[in-house]
C-alpha cells in the first residue's frame, strides 16, 4: 500500500517535471523596425515587400541562434539587431538619419534578464554595429553607459569594425536631413502662435529604430535597441534608445522590453521599466502593461510603439502611431510580420 503509495508520487513528481521542461522549451524572438507615420499609400509594392524581407530575415537570424541547444536570447536579439543595423531601410548603423550637422550619430542599448546586466553607447559615429559595442560595455567593462569618443576608442581597443562614418551615408536619410533643416527655417519664420503646431512636424522625424526582445529555452529574457535617433537631432541629443528603463529594459522576472518613437516622451515615462513595474507591482498582464505605457507617452503629447515579451513568449506590440514595422518569430519557425495598424 505504502508502496504503492509511493510509486505513485513518483511517477505525479516525473510529469510534472516534464511538464515543466516542456513548457521552458518555447522560444520565441519579436523585433521592431520603429514606429511612425507608416501609411499604406505611401507605400510601394516592392519597397513594402523590402521591408517585410529585411524584417524576415533579421527574425530568422535569430531563431537560428534560439533554435541551437544552449542558444540564448542574448545572442538571438543581437544577432537580430545586427541584421536590421545592416539594412540601409531602417534607421539603425547603415541607414541612420543624420544630424543637424549632417552626421550620423548612434546609439544603442542591450540587456540580460537572467543577470540584469546592461550595456550602451551613444553618440559613437564610426563603429560598424552599435549593438555589438553597448553588448562589450556590458560583458567587457565595469560601466553600464560610455558616449562619444570614449565608446569609440573603448570598442576599438575591443576589437569591433571600425569604419570611416561615410559607411553610414544612406541618400535617403540625407534628403530627410534637407527636408527637416527646410521644415526648421520655415519654423523660425513664423510668429509665435504659428509655432506651436510646429512639434508636430518631430513626429516625422523619426523611423526605423530597430529593436529584439526574445525568451530563449532556458526561459531567459533579453532585450536589444538600436537607432539613429531623430533627424536634425542637435547639440549632443540623445534620446530613449541607449537609456537602460527608459528605451530598453528586461528582467527574468517579468518582461523583456524595446521601444521606438519619440524619445524625449520614452525617457520622462521611463516607458521600458515601467512596464515591467506594472506587471510586477500592479499585477498586470504583458498587453495590459504594455498597452498602458503607449497610453500614457499619447497622454503626454508623445507618440510611438513598444515590443515586450515574457518567459510564457507572450508577446505584446502596442503603437499609437500609423503603423511600426514588427514581426514574431515562434519556435516552429512560423513567422509573422505586419506594418500597418
Ligand atoms: N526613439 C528614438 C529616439 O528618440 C527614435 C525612434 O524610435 O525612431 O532617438
Amino acid at each position: 500500500m505504502i508502496l504503492s503509495k509511493l510509486l505513485l508520487i513518483v511517477v505525479s513528481i516525473g510529469f510534472t517535471l516534464q511538464f515543466a521542461v516542456a513548457q521552458q522549451q518555447t522560444y520565441v524572438m519579436a523585433i521592431h523596425g520603429g514606429a511612425g507615420t507608416i501609411l499604406k499609400k505611401n507605400m510601394t509594392d516592392s519597397l513594402e515587400a523590402a521591408y517585410k524581407d529585411g524584417l524576415k530575415q533579421a527574425l530568422l537570424a535569430g531563431h537560428r541562434v534560439l533554435q541551437q541547444e544552449g542558444g540564448n536570447s542574448l545572442d538571438a536579439v543581437e544577432a537580430a539587431v545586427k541584421v536590421l543595423e545592416e539594412n540601409p531601410l531602417f534607421n539603425a548603423g547603415k541607414g541612420a538619419v543624420f544630424t543637424h550637422d549632417g552626421k550620423n550619430e548612434l546609439d544603442a542599448a542591450i540587456m540580460d534578464g537572467k543577470t540584469l546586466s546592461a550595456g550602451a553607447v551613444a553618440g559613437i559615429t564610426n563603429v560598424k554595429s552599435p549593438i555589438e559595442a553597448a553588448r562589450a560595455v556590458m560583458q567587457h567593462s565595469p560601466h553600464v553607459m560610455m558616449v562619444g569618443a570614449g565608446a569609440e576608442q573603448f570598442a576599438k581597443e575591443q576589437g569591433l569594425e571600425i569604419v570611416d562614418p561615410s559607411y553610414f551615408y544612406t541618400k535617403e536619410r540625407w534628403q530627410g536631413l534637407q527636408k527637416a533643416r527646410a521644415l526648421d527655417s520655415l519654423a523660425t519664420q513664423l510668429d509665435h502662435d504659428e509655432q506651436s503646431s510646429i512639434p508636430e512636424v518631430y513626429k516625422d522625424y523619426k523611423y526605423g529604430t530597430v529593436g529584439a526582445v526574445a525568451v530563449d529555452r532556458a526561459g531567459n529574457l533579453a532585450a536589444a535597441t538600436s537607432t539613429g535617433g531623430m533627424t536634425n537631432k542637435r547639440y549632443g541629443r540623445v534620446g530613449d534608445a541607449p537609456i537602460t528603463g527608459a528605451g530598453n529594459y528586461a528582467d527574468n522576472k517579468t518582461v523583456a522590453v524595446s521601444c521606438t518613437g519619440w524619445g524625449e516622451f520614452f525617457i520622462r515615462s521611463v516607458a521600458a521599466y515601467d512596464v515591467a513595474a506594472r506587471m510586477q507591482y500592479g499585477g498586470l498582464s504583458i498587453a495590459a502593461a504594455a498597452t498602458a505605457v503607449i497610453k500614457k507617452i499619447g497622454d503626454l503629447g508623445g507618440d510611438g510603439g513598444l515590443i515586450a515579451i515574457n518567459q510564457n513568449g507572450e508577446v505584446a506590440m502596442p503603437f499609437n502611431t500609423a503603423g511600426m514595422y514588427r514581426g514574431t518569430i515562434k519556435a516552429d519557425g512560423t513567422v509573422d510580420i505586419q506594418i500597418y495598424k
